[in-house]
């Protein structure tokens, strides 16, 4: 086992290794895996092994500059989306306690505790002042 782990670390050196790129490309494999057990498609079965070839290629590439800009293009893109995720995670996990609205003024997203009716709110943020109206 130690002489595996030796060969392997010899081999990685100076190659770029995993990122969050990677972790995207292992998870959208095991989707197109799952997907394909169903649909038996030659067509999904060669892009699984596309998805493959680009995450073996990646791991094992010494163009490390490279592989970092590709994750950061990647992050600026799924970032968003996972910030967007998580905000409708709390939005339903608080949903007995708190509301959600974006203040018309910075367009942040602002927490605010359940009170039904108008309420007067300051942005924290820009302070600008304006109204809320929560019915429900
Ligand atoms: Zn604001």
């Amino acid at each position: 086992m130690g002489k595996i782990k030796e060969t392997l670390s010899r081999f990685m050196y100076g190659r770029y290794g995993i990122d969050q790129l990677y972790y995207a490309s292992l998870v959208l494999s095991i989707i197109l895996m799952t997907v394909n057990m169903a649909v038996r498609s030659s067509i999904l079965s060669a892009v699984m092994l596309a998805v493959l070839t680009v995450m073996i290629f990646r791991i094992s590439s010494r163009n490390t500059y490279k592989r970092r800009l590709e994750n950061e293009t990647f992050l600026k893109l799924w970032n968003p989306i996972a910030a967007s995720f998580s905000l409708t995670i709390r939005r339903i996990k608080e949903f007995r306690t708190h509301r959600f609205r974006t203040c018309p003024q910075c367009r942040k997203t602002l927490r605010l505790p359940l009170k039904k009716g108008t309420l007067a709110v300051t942005c924290p943020h820009c302070r600008t002042r304006f109204k809320v109206r929560i019915r429900w």
